[in-house]
């Protein structure tokens, strides 16, 4: 758990402008104290995740940023589309963005959550790995 920044979510414009006010979104809402290292990662991750929520799923789209202080940061966009993203190579399609699998380079872990009202895509950054 992290005493200093409190969990935030947002609810995201299904637009071009997602990835963007994301980022915004993550200036203010970022935790400095415990994943100020992390914050690269984060704009990266968050753009591919909001950007795929944009493109494949369905309105509404909530972005939900919680820091876990030495656990990592968790980064969940919950969209009310039920398809997954697939993770493949990018390609001439991927436009922008490299999709999933720069999520998958990034992230500590991360998953896809089906649930009855849509689809979870989350992604935890972790900043100091353990040695062993
Ligand atoms: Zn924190």
């Amino acid at each position: 758990m992290c005493q200093s920044t409190p969990p935030a979510d947002l609810v995201l414009v299904m637009d071009a402008t997602a990835g963007r006010h994301a980022r915004r979104f993550l200036d203010e809402h970022w935790c400095d104290v415990h994943a100020r290292d992390l914050r690269p990662q984060g704009d990266l991750v968050v753009t591919e995740l909001v950007t795929n929520a944009v493109r494949h799923g369905a309105p509404p789209a909530v972005l939900a940023l919680e820091c876990q202080g030495r656990d990592g940061v968790s980064m969940r966009v919950s969209d009310a589309g039920p398809d997954a993203p697939e993770l493949r190579e990018a390609g001439p399609e991927a436009l922008g963005g490299r999709g999933i699998a720069l999520v998958d380079v990034l992230s500590a872990q991360w998953g896809v959550e089906a649930g009855p009202d849509g689809k979870t895509v989350w992604s935890r950054l972790v900043g100091q790995v353990p040695a062993g």
